[in-house]
């Protein structure tokens, strides 16, 4: 029989700030989106204070009881590193990871002796190496793990693991718990099952399979034979190949030149060609978009534009093409509120020069490689195409950003001797 692991981080950006700064342990935190808007994580003292998830920081700063509360601006590469420590920690002890977001991951534990316990070991040692708390659920599908890791989540007194192999103990649970709460049933699917009288997992399980199938489609019919202890999620070893590369951002400060437009949406060309690189891939469709603020009274403008191009992960090929699209979108005497860049139709870099290629690929290879080096020794943007300027006013408003103590020599924690 299958056996899956769900590992999750608690609170895991607020873990992740907590890491490095032990003075924010204990204390409300909350992390806050792009631009220090709304509360995007929160740890269970900021919870307790009654602080929702996704609520507008400035509203709820009103509040008497908030006071006290600590906040941080989103940290995405310390997040993205601590991301990638519990994933080491992790598959150095099983023989298989998958990771599902940036701090959830299933483990193939089939076949292991002693599951519960090499589960408690697990999250002590991602605990103490990675620095962040976590919650285990165990179950024989991908399904029955995520309610299982809920379920460790909400019951203290099951110390982070919950173990839901046996039926005797999903008969249990299911019998109390909305089905509100399963991975897959989303809150439109849970009213519709409502008006049907199916409130419990219990009650859902119990309908016949073509009559799940008949209301909720296949998907759905899929989620109940997982409930059912019926394997449909195998674990896939490889994530799934890419879609698409998106580099788009709302703007700290509204462009209201076209120089200004330029030099954002340049820098996000940039990213996106890096990120492009870094998986070792070619673009061979290119789209930009650029629009207004649709919520503050401005009048509402929005272009986009988009291109098959010879394939490439060169950044000033991206680039030219990237300007020569955005520069149709472009209609003066608005204030650009959010532009992106997306590159699509992406293939594995091709190691040779090209036949017939109009540009000299090996070149173009080489000089990207320079490139790529020194931003990666001395931090990303340190050479960067001069289009995407110095004043760099799009970026975001983030006026508690902590340290990328990870990623960024510079910023690393010093520790003083006394
Ligand atoms: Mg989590």
């Amino acid at each position: 029989m299958a056996v899956f692991g769900l590992i999750d981080g608690n609170s895991f950006y607020c873990a992740a700030e907590r890491a490095f700064a032990p003075e924010l342990r204990g204390v409300p935190l909350v992390v806050l989106s792009n631009n220090d808007g709304c509360a995007i994580a929160r740890t269970a003292e900021a919870k307790a204070m009654g602080i929702k998830m996704g609520e507008p920081w400035h509203l709820a700063q009103r509040r008497a009881e908030c006071k006290a509360v600590e906040w941080r601006s989103s940290n995405y590469p310390l997040y993205g590193d601590m991301s990638r420590r519990m994933y080491e920690v992790l598959a150095a002890r099983v023989p298989q990871v998958e990771p599902y977001s940036i701090d959830e991951m299933f483990l193939d534990l089939t076949g292991l002796p002693d599951v519960e316990r090499l589960c408690h070991r697990l999250r002590d040692e991602v605990r103490r190496i990675a620095k962040i708390p976590t919650c285990v659920g165990i179950g024989p599908t991908k399904t029955i793990a995520k309610l299982a890791n809920r379920i460790a989540k909400d019951d203290v007194a099951l110390n982070g693991v919950c173990d839901l192999r046996g039926e005797a103990d999903r008969t249990r649970y299911y019998a109390e718990l909305s089905i509100s709460r399963v991975w897959g049933i989303g809150s439109k699917t849970a009213a519709t099952l409502q008006n049907l009288g199916i409130v419990s997992i219990a009650d859902f399980i119990k309908l016949a399979p073509e009559q799940v199938r008949d209301v909720l489609t296949v998907t759905g019919a899929r989620v109940q034979a997982e409930l059912r202890g019926q394997s449909c999620l195998p674990f896939t070893l490889m994530p799934p190949p890419r879609q698409g590369i998106a580099v788009t951002r709302s703007f700290g400060q509204m462009a209201n030149t076209w120089g200004q437009l330029r030099e954002a949406v340049a820098a996000f060309a940039t990213r996106a060609a890096e990120k492009l690189r870094a998986e070792g891939l070619e673009a061979g469709h290119l789209s930009v978009f650029a629009h207004t603020n649709p919520h503050n009274g401005d009048p509402w403008y929005s272009a986009s534009r988009a291109a098959q191009i010879e394939p490439t992960s060169d950044t000033l090929a991206l680039l030219s093409e990237t300007m020569r699209l955005l520069h149709a979108c472009w209609r003066p005497g608005h204030r650009y509120f959010k532009a992106g860049v997306m590159l699509a139709n992406l293939t594995p870099a091709r190691q040779q020069g090209q036949m017939f290629a109009t540009r000299d690929t090996v070149k173009s290879a080489r000089a990207m490689a320079a490139l790529d080096a020194v931003n990666a020794r001395f931090g990303r943007g340190m050479l960067r195409p001069a289009a995407t300027g110095t004043a760099m006013a799009w970026k975001s408003r983030q006026a508690q950003h902590s340290p990328r103590y990870t990623t960024r020599a510079e910023e690393m924690l010093v520790a003083t001797a006394f």
